[in-house]
């Protein structure tokens, strides 16, 4: 846990907001500022801030990110429509939060990237 990390704050309980799923090794919320009409954030619960840094712990974690996306599609009824996946990572993508998440776009027709 990272003091000052929102991210870490909210799975330790401190920020209260709604899990749509959560284990030991990644939790799922909405994103406060959607974007879409379904707009998760997929987080692992250990505090990874840029993939270039950790990459062997990243390897560990994309699997139960990937896990929890595929999850979370279903239970918000958007398997079959479809869903983006987005990693913002450094400033040139405009990353927010240093602490490594997947957002999970959907529920819409979201045009190409960019
Ligand atoms: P990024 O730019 O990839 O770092 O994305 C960070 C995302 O976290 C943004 O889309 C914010 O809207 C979202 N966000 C910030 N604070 C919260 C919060 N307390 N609960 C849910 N989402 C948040
Ligand atoms: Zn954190």
């Amino acid at each position: 846990m990272e003091i000052d990390c929102i991210f870490c704050s909210i799975y330790a309980g401190e920020i209260p907001t709604e899990f749509l799923y959560r284990d030991d090794k990644c939790f799922v919320i909405r994103d406060i500022n959607p974007v879409a009409q379904i707009h998760l954030l997929i987080i692992p619960t250990n505090h990874i801030e840029y993939m270039n840094d950790s990459p062997d712990r990243v390897n560990v974690v994309v699997h139960d990110l990937f896990s929890a996306a595929i999850l979370v599609s279903e239970s918000e009824g958007i398997s079959e429509s479809g869903y983006r996946l987005v990693i913002n990572q450094k400033e040139d993508s405009g990353q927010e939060i240093r602490h490594l998440h997947m957002h999970l776009l959907g529920g819409e027709s979201l045009g190409p990237i960019g």
